[in-house]
């Protein structure tokens, strides 16, 4: 049995479980109602499962973000309402081996944890949360495919130089692409993403900072650099600094280099059902961050799944009061510009030279209603003329693009309504602040999108402070 079990569960003459998440915050749910039709076995976390109540509202066509995979498919068994019925028999049969019946594990598969059914369905049915449970069990019950294990395991893998010559070689030559589908089922129809070519030694270039010349660091912030920015689009980091440098604040990074090169927010380890090693990570990144959290600073993130983690799975992790008055203290990069703004505390103009863009948001950000930050900061460009793409998930969702026998459904995904916006409008310049999302759209042949933090800094050069 796992030695990192955050909680069980007993109900009388029901099947204890134990329970990887923390899933109290459901305790009460349903209790007393009759028709709550909770499942014998689960605990809390069946409760979490039963908030469902069978509207169907998932299965209806529309422009909103829920639910990707019922909308590629049409299959009411891979919407959030359909994983809901066939979990609830697992969870009734209270039997380890129906956690493995094929139909509930194909249904679980296509699930993007794009948290959708989270902010759309009418009872906040959190899917994306029972899928990590779901597959901690799982992991626990016999154990997922190694690909899982790898996936979970990349950041780490990222700190080996070799990792950044093996995709090269994989991406240069089809034969190797094909060894990696056969062995691993990664598939070889689309490029990974080329880890950045990295020196150790050197902090990222912050110097020759367009600094206007009556500002003073006034304000402390602290910038984590995640995974993916780190090791793949330094460039991402390096322009936030620059552009937060530049408007006044005294910028501290954690997760860019030296002693917290390792600091990662877990969430590769928790998407893949590795519940004690995400617990593990955030708990370092905890620890740096208390210091600075108790110096009442604010936390700036850049890749909306990690950062927003901080908000969300970090509460379900067992972490305590630390990670909620983390949480009070997160903010993405466009977050924080967006509420300095409103406060008549930014200082720059940004200006464009009249180029059209179009914007796609991470499923996260427009879970947490975040791009209305994206549309009020970039609405402060003067000249800029962008466009919020109406699309739903991108279709990468982390490595859900990356799998073979995914490949078709994550391109169905981004045909549905992303690529076609694209399409129709060749000239105009992306941005993207998701890592994935970045990845399916340079894969789809759409160039390599920008982030915001590479947008404003842009626009802020060479002008005058306001
Ligand atoms: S998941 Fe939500 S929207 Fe779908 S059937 Fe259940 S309650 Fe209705
Ligand atoms: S998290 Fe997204 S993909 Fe998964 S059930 Fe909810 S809406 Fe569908």
């Amino acid at each position: 049995m796992a030695l990192f079990l955050l909680g069980s569960c007993y109900l009388p003459q029901q099947t204890v479980m134990k329970l990887f998440l923390d899933w109290s915050d459901y305790q009460n749910a349903g209790m007393g109602d009759a028709y709550a039709d909770i499942p014998k076995s689960g605990g809390d976390f069946a409760k979490a499962v039963a908030v469902c109540i069978a509207s169907r509202q998932c299965e209806q066509a529309g422009k909103g973000v829920m639910c990707p995979s019922f909308r590629v498919t049409g299959k009411p068994a891979l919407s959030p309402g359909g994983r809901v019925k066939l979990l609830k028999t697992a969870l009734n049969a209270a039997d380890d081996d129906a956690l493995f019946d094929p139909e509930l594990a194909e249904a679980m598969n296509l699930c993007v944890s794009c948290k959708g059914c989270k902010r759309e369905c009418e009872n906040e049915l959190d899917m994306a949360l029972i899928k990590a449970e779901y597959l901690a069990q799982r992991r626990q019950s016999g154990g997922l495919p190694l690909r899982h294990t790898l996936w979970a395991h990349l950041p780490r893998l990222l700190r080996w130089p070799l990792i950044r010559k093996l995709v090269v070689w994989r991406n240069q030559h089809a034969w190797l692409a094909h060894l990696l589908e056969r062995s691993l089922g990664i598939t070889a129809k689309a490029p990974l993403p080329v880890p950045a070519a990295y020196d150790r030694s050197k902090k990222p270039a912050t110097e020759n900072i367009l600094l206007p010349e009556s500002s003073t660091p006034t304000r402390e912030v602290v910038l984590f650099v995640d995974t993916f920015n780190r090791r793949f689009n330094p460039a991402v980091a390096e322009a936030a600094i620059k552009l937060l440098s530049a408007a006044g604040y005294t910028v501290q990074t954690v997760g860019l280099a030296d002693e917290h090169d390792s600091l990662c927010c877990g969430r590769t380890y928790f998407a893949n059902g590795m519940i004690a090693k995400a617990q593990n990570e955030a708990t370092r990144l905890l620890q740096a961050l208390q210091p600075h959290v108790d110096a009442g600073r604010i936390i700036i993130g850049l890749e909306p799944s990690c950062i927003l983690s901080l908000r969300d799975e970090y509460l379900k992790l067992g972490l305590g009061d630390a990670a909620s008055r983390l949480a009070e203290r997160v903010l993405l990069l466009e977050e924080f510009i967006a509420r300095e703004q409103t406060a008549n505390r930014w200082p720059l103009a940004f200006k464009s030279d009249g180029e059209r863009m179009l914007v796609h948001g991470h499923c996260h950000q427009k879970a947490v209603g975040a791009m209305k930050a994206m549309r009020k900061v970039l609405k402060t460009v003067a000249g800029l003329d962008f466009e919020l793409i109406e699309s739903s998930c991108c279709g990468m969702a982390g490595h859900f693009g990356l799998e073979a026998e995914h490949y078709t459904a994550s391109q169905a995904m981004a045909e549905q309504a992303l690529f076609p916006a694209l399409r129709a409008e060749p000239q105009a310049a992306v941005v993207a602040n998701g890592f994935s999302c970045q990845q399916q759209i340079a894969n789809g042949g759409f160039g390599k999108p920008r982030h915001i933090a590479e947008i404003l800094y842009a626009a802020i050069a060479q002008q005058e402070p306001v």
